[in-house]
């Protein structure tokens, strides 16, 4: 639940999770705010439950983020501030593996952020990333967008952008990506601290592997 530490993240297909999203006013983890979150609870693969709110952000929303989600002013007017939000998000989660798309630069960013804000801890929750399972299951895909993923598994995107629609595509591109996991997973170097994969990288100093759980995990080692 609540703590001082960050959750890690795990390359792995789990059968019980939460796959969560947010729309926010913007792509800044500083300054933006969230106008919508939800999530689905799956449990042996089945989806057992759901969550999802607008969120009144207390700021306009600019035009360029409606224009993306569709969520206006005016629908989130009523709504609850995101503080008053968090708790029963919090509670829905519980101590579940979080899965969503691109949510380590992202989502989990805007929760942590929050959560020390308001309460003064952070979720401590362990969370895939699929955007990260996508480049190493789907190299040969140019782009990683959840569209896009979706549109190679012949999944429906109707209604992206919206988060509930979102938190469906992100559970079945999960399955189906969890599919072929194993065994792009044995084909790569794992990282002796963390197990996360090694990436290949190209530094000041030239080229090295380098964890892909950074920065929480820093180890290197030469290539
Ligand atoms: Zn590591």
């Amino acid at each position: 639940m609540l703590g001082t530490n960050k959750g890690h993240h795990t390359m792995e297909y789990v059968r019980d999770y939460v796959v969560f999203d947010l729309e926010t006013t913007g792509i800044s983890c500083n300054k933006d705010k969230v106008v919508e979150i939800s999530a689905i609870k799956v449990i042996d693969n089945q989806m057992t439950d759901e969550f999802t709110t607008l969120v009144n952000p207390e700021c306009p929303i600019p035009y360029y983020a409606t224009r993306v989600n569709g969520i206006t002013n005016e629908m989130v007017k009523d709504e609850p501030v995101f503080e008053k939000v968090l708790p029963d998000f919090l509670e829905f989660i519980g101590d579940m593996v979080l899965v969503g798309h691109n949510i380590h630069a992202f989502d989990l960013k805007f929760i942590y952020r929050d959560c020390d804000s308001y309460f003064g801890r952070i979720p401590s929750n362990d969370y895939v990333d699929t955007l990260k399972m996508a480049r190493l299951c789907l190299p040969e895909l140019s782009h990683h967008a959840l569209a896009d993923i979706a549109m190679f598994y012949g999944i429906s995107t109707e209604g992206a952008h919206r988060a509930l629609n979102d938190c469906r595509m992100n559970q079945a591109v999960y399955e189906r990506m969890g599919e072929i996991l194993p065994q792009k997973m044995e084909a790569v170097k794992r990282c002796p601290k963390c197990g996360n994969i090694l990436q290949h990288r190209n530094g000041k100093y030239g080229e090295f592997w380098g964890c892909s759980g950074y920065p929480e995990c820093r180890y290197t080692e030469n290539a």
